[in-house]
């Protein structure tokens, strides 16, 4: 199984994300948290968010932890990217995370937590 993240930073201009510095958070999870990919995406519930995911979403297996607003905001903003990709969204293929009104170290803490909760 792999675990792929799929981090939306809100245009980089959300008020609610002030406290985190998100390049640094990349950075962390990239060196210090078992993964198989990360992607970085300024707005995902955009078209072209939508198109990527599209085009990167699969149906095999792979779990995706989307760092992003808040879970039943990307319930519904992410619907649709995940629709057109044709993968299903529960529990086995989708586990959000807010980092909204976080800080770096708490939305790392949320990403790590969040990845080890996924079996295999
Ligand atoms: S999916 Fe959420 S975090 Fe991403 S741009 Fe849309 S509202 Fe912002």
């Amino acid at each position: 199984m792999k675990k792929a993240i799929l981090m939306c930073t809100c245009s980089f201009a959300c008020p609610s994300m002030k406290d985190l510095d998100i390049p640094q958070l990349a950075e962390r999870i990239r060196l210090e948290l078992p993964h198989d990919y990360m992607v970085i995406h300024a707005r995902l519930c955009e078209a072209n968010g939508e198109a990527l995911m599209r085009d990167l979403l699969k149906d095999d297996g792979t779990v995706y932890v989307t760092p992003a607003c808040k879970v039943e905001k990307q319930a519904k903003l992410l619907r649709d990217g995940f629709a057109q990709a044709g993968v299903p969204m529960n529990e086995s293929t989708w586990r959000p995370v807010s980092i909204q009104f976080k800080t770096t170290d708490q939305a790392f803490a949320d990403v790590q937590a969040t990845l080890e909760a996924i079996e295999g």
